[in-house]
């Protein structure tokens, strides 16, 4: 697989890098999970000191060269082009954003994440604005140094997802926005279900949870490569894709389908790191290709499998197995109650119809900043008005509205258009398969993880998103699928 010396060369000299990648995964599981409260103030230093260490062993001149020599080869397999192109992107951000912004940008976002937090508790914007100013000031002078061509906020784009521009995200945005407002006036209309009684029933965890390990059982999880933990936000972790990953789902003690849900999220988002090809492991492309792509994975069994009515009855009878409240539900109120759809505040907490269009107004602020076109101050009322327009809901106070999210407070200025990547894409695979409900009917899930598998699992970031999403489905981001998908499941 690895034919070129000068890749082995720099594949020996990467495993020190990975190594510390997997010690820093290992600790950040751990943090997340397991340590007690006050363990943070090592962790922190640790963590701290150990990313220093692998920007150092990137920016090694020898390694630099070595990448620099390969890159001039001929005949290069598409593993070791692979390879080449994402230690470029990773070399990228070290070489072109000078070492004062990036220290700097850590420092305030490190002081604006605990800010953020207490002006959320106190639904007070004004104590997040100063650092939320600092942090577009220094993060426009990133997108500035790293380059653009259109628009300094593709800059950013790209650094959650590869090649994406704003011209693909308003092209995805242009076909989204009507479609679904036509669709939410029509179940307006046609009364379907906005609230479900379940969603106020409260559980007992341990039930739910052996519910969940019973559900992924079906869908036939590796046991001996694949744990669950419980944290307070869940995430899934590739430790040593595809040996290792580990994924964390949140207890409240009331409405199952929120564990529930948010497990199926969780495995998808494994599913993908668990099936990349063995040989890829502890190499640059051992892992997911990106956000995008990966959102896909975990919207996918979420919601085309999860939330179908095919699944439902797969797994009604494991449900009501182990939760005696679900014994006066039939099949179809548990489908009613997975798939309420109602305009909310809250973007975590939206449905599949209604999600996207939280995520809009987030891009539209964001684009905004970059250019300055909007001031940090204004952004309240803005998104007020904005939500207002969109969804038809004005948040009472600012934690409900401008204050919801983490991401600005870490400096993540760009993510939030992944989110409806994932979506886009997880249609968009529905229909190129096109037979993926008849499958879940069978309970053939063997079948759908192969076509995951062929289609998007095995090739980690081989290629970079747009080129594997065109060799395996001919396109890229037709945001049309998603409208017919949503189209035909909430006729
Ligand atoms: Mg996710």
């Amino acid at each position: 697989m690895i034919k070129s010396e000068t890749v082995r060369q720099i594949l020996d000299h990467y495993r020190v890098i990975w190594a510390l990648g997997h010690a820093q995964s290992v600790m950040g599981w751990d943090s997340e999970t397991y340590m007690p409260e006050e363990g943070i103030k090592g962790r922190a230093v640790a963590r701290a000191e150990i990313a220093q260490l692998i920007q150092r062993f990137m920016l090694d001149e020898k390694f630099v060269k070595l990448i620099e020599r390969a890159e001039e080869e001929k005949d290069l397999t598409d593993v070791e082009r692979g390879i080449i192109r994402t230690l470029k992107r990773d070399l990228k951000f070290y070489q072109r954003v000078p070492p004062e912004v990036v220290k700097e940008l850590a420092k305030v976002t490190s002081e604006a994440f605990v800010a953020w937090r207490e002006a959320k508790e106190k639904a007070r914007f004004d104590l997040f604005a100063p650092y939320l100013e600092k942090i577009v000031e220094l993060t426009k002078v990133v997108a500035e140094k790293l380059g653009y061509e259109e628009h300094p906020y593709d800059a950013l784009l790209d650094l959650y997802e590869e090649g994406l521009t704003s011209r693909d995200v308003e092209a995805v945005f242009s076909v989204l926005e009507p479609g679904i407002k036509t669709l939410l006036n029509r179940l307006e209309s046609r009364g379907w279900p906005k609230r479900h009684p379940l969603e106020e029933v409260p559980y007992e965890r341990q039930k739910v949870e052996a519910a969940i390990m019973e559900v992924l059982e079906l869908l036939g999880y590796p046991k001996s490569r694949f744990r669950i933990d419980v944290s307070p936000h869940p995430f899934t972790i590739g430790i040593t894709s595809p040996f290792d990953v580990r994924i964390t789902v949140r207890y409240r003690g009331v409405d199952f389908k929120e564990p529930l849900f948010s497990a199926l999220h969780e495995y998808g988002h494994a599913l993908y790191e668990l099936n990349i090809d063995e040989s890829l492991a502890m190499t640059p492309v051992g892992t997911g290709v990106s956000l995008g792509i990966h959102e896909s994975q975990s919207r996918f069994m979420e919601n085309v499998v999860g939330r179908s009515r095919e699944f439902v009855a797969k797994i009604s009878t494991i449900l009501r197995k182990h939760l005696d409240f679900l014994a006066k539900y039939t099949d179809d109120d548990l489908f009613y109650y997975f798939n309420v759809v109602r305009p909310s505040l809250i973007r975590t907490e939206a449905d599949e119809v209604t999600y996207n269009l939280h995520i809009l107004l987030r891009y539209r602020l964001e684009r905004l900043m970059i250019t300055g076109e909007v001031k940090v101050s204004q952004l309240p009322e803005l998104w007020n008005d904005e939500m207002e327009r969109l969804l038809g809901v004005r948040p009472r106070n600012d934690a409900e509205g401008v204050l919801q999210d983490i991401h600005w407070s870490h400096g993540s200025i760009g993510y939030f258009p992944t989110y409806t990547l994932g979506n886009v894409v997880a249609a968009m695979i529905y229909y190129k398969h096109g037979k993926i409900r008849e499958l879940v009917a069978e309970g053939n899930f063997a079948a759908v993880k192969e076509y995951l598998r062929e289609k998007i699992h095995r090739w980690g970031s081989i290629y970079p998103p747009k080129e594997l999403l065109l060799r395996s489905f001919g396109e890229t981001y037709n945001a049309h699928y998603l409208v017919k998908y949503l189209d035909e499941k909430y006729r």
